[in-house]
């Protein structure tokens, strides 16, 4: 007895620690300087979590746990090594897999616990595998679009928004119903097949376009039904880190709506990314290009240059060359700083992670709010392969589909240069009137080619 009171204690310590970690690593990821001790501390505190679970008494055989422990990591391992831009599709699938493993764990316990389940624990199991339910195929169905195996397109119909909460309503309405009569042992799968229906036509009328802000938002029901999983196994530990996650993925889905100027309402019924096409229309007007040689003398004679990156440099893998053309022409004197905007490639933090990859000094880098202002006493603005989060449009014109959304206002530099292989809209589908401007210069190729080819320019080996 005395045996299982101080394991108890050693359990209740090793949670106590993991919370902490868990927290501590929420808070140091939230700035680049401090972002690596976060990934080691939610590593630690995710390894300490495992190592107390596996040592609760009421393990009586391991055979099992060590399968899923196998399977996980066999699964898990090869899931680490996919491309940083298959990151959100990756993310969702952890997600799927994640809801999945509550929904069971919920499902075992009603059924263990049936017909004498508290109503309290009844209603918070409830919401353990309505959340569950939905965001494990509400996952794969995001998963699914991202990776386009799944169409991109919303499918929409009329009353869809109606038929979707009425199915909501019901499962919630049989959930009141089992919290009242828990021993209704046949509705149980009943509630949990609606939910799990519920999570895939949640995400049939959202385009492939609102998926990381959806695949956020998913992230936060996760947490929340993890959470709810604590309460039912009275573990502190899943409460917390259910909570944590539930919160900052909220958080997360809150700044991207605002750095992409939608609402929620708006990224959850608004049917967005059905124009994608229409930039394909418009006819060809005239933009002044320039060539490497050209580009390298007008960066080497200004004084201050801010490097703007996106979607293009993460493809082109242009980060360690975009670091090659930092050392040659801050060596040269030139005050080199990079602007990052909050949705720029597509998930957040993308730009940060590569700059770092590239070891390009954290000082060196400002957000949007920061660097806007001083676009007007910038020499060259050079665009490595962004478009949507520079597009003046987004301040100017009304009829825009992305009119609001906060922007670089890289058209105030003296001279603006955008390294991109052609005229192709970016995300949002829609031409930048950026590229028409007098001051502009396209400097049309590959964004490792080209701003390799700027760097040979500078550092002599040109010719
Ligand atoms: P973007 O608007 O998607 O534009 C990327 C540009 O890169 C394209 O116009 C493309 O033009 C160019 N490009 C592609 N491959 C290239 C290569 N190898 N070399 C050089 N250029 C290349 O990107 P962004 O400005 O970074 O904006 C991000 C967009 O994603 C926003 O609309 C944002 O709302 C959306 N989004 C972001 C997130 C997030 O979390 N970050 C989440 C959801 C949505 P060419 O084909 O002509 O080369």
């Amino acid at each position: 007895m005395n045996e299982l009171v101080s394991s108890q204690y050693v359990i209740e310590a090793i949670y106590l620690i993991a919370s902490a970690l868990f927290i501590l690593s929420l808070k140091w990821m939230s700035s680049p300087t401090t972002a690596r001790h976060g990934v080691w501390a939610g590593e630690l505190g995710m390894l300490l979590a495992v190592a107390g679970t596996l040592l609760h008494h009421g393990i009586v055989d391991y055979t099992w746990v060590i399968v899923g422990l196998v399977l996980g990591t066999g699964i898990g391992i090869p899931l680490g090594f996919v491309q940083m831009t298959a990151v959100p599709q990756r993310t969702a699938l952890s997600h799927a897999f994640g809801a999945l493993c509550v929904t069971l764990v919920g499902t075992a316990e009603y059924y263990l616990q049936t017909p004498n389940v508290p109503r309290f624990t009844m209603a918070v199991l409830s919401a353990e595998v309505i959340l569950g339910g939905l965001t494990f195929t509400g996952s794969l169905m995001a998963a699914g679009k991202l990776q386009e195996i799944l169409p991109q397109r919303p499918i929409t119909y009329k009353g869809q928004n109606v038929v979707n909460l009425g199915i909501l309503g019901l499962a919630v309405g049989l959930a009141v119903y089992l919290v009242l009569h828990p021993g209704a042992t046949h509705l149980f799968p009943l509630m949990v097949g609606i939910a799990v229906l519920f999570g895939v036509l949640l995400i049939i009328p959202i385009g492939g376009a609102d998926m990381p802000t959806v695949i956020s938002l998913l992230n936060s029901y996760a947490g929340l039904s993890a959470a709810a999983m604590g309460f039912v196994l009275n573990n502190k530990l899943l409460i917390i880190a259910g909570a944590l996650d539930g919160s900052s993925g909220l958080i997360l889905s809150v700044i991207m709506s605002k750095a992409m100027n939608r609402s929620f309402t708006n990224v959850l019924f608004g049917g967005f990314g059905q124009d994608q096409t229409i930039a394909g229309k418009q006819e060809a007007k005239p933009v002044r290009t320039a060539t490497a040689e050209e580009a390298a003398a007008i960066l080497s004679a200004a004084n201050k240059v801010v490097i703007v990156p996106g979607y293009g440099m993460a493809v082109a893998q242009a980060q360690h060359k975009v670091r090659e053309l930092y050392d040659s022409l801050t060596k040269r004197g030139v005050d080199v700083r990079f602007a990052i905007h909050p949705v720029a490639g597509r998930m957040p933090g993308h730009m940060n992670v590569l700059l770092a990859e590239a070891d390009i000094p954290y000082d060196r880098l400002m957000d949007m709010e920061d660097i806007n202002s001083d676009f007007p006493q910038t020499d060259v603005a050079l665009v490595i392969g962004a478009n949507d989060v520079t597009n003046p449009a987004a301040r100017n014109d009304t009829a825009s589909p992305i009119y609001g959304m906060p922007i670089l206002d890289v058209d105030k530099a003296r001279t603006v240069m955008v390294i991109k292989r052609g005229m192709s809209p970016g995300f949002a589908g829609i031409d930048n009137p950026l590229y028409y401007l007098d001051h502009t210069l396209m400097l049309f190729g590959d964004a490792k080619g080209f701003v390799g080819n700027i760097v040979r320019e500078l550092t002599g080996g040109g010719h």
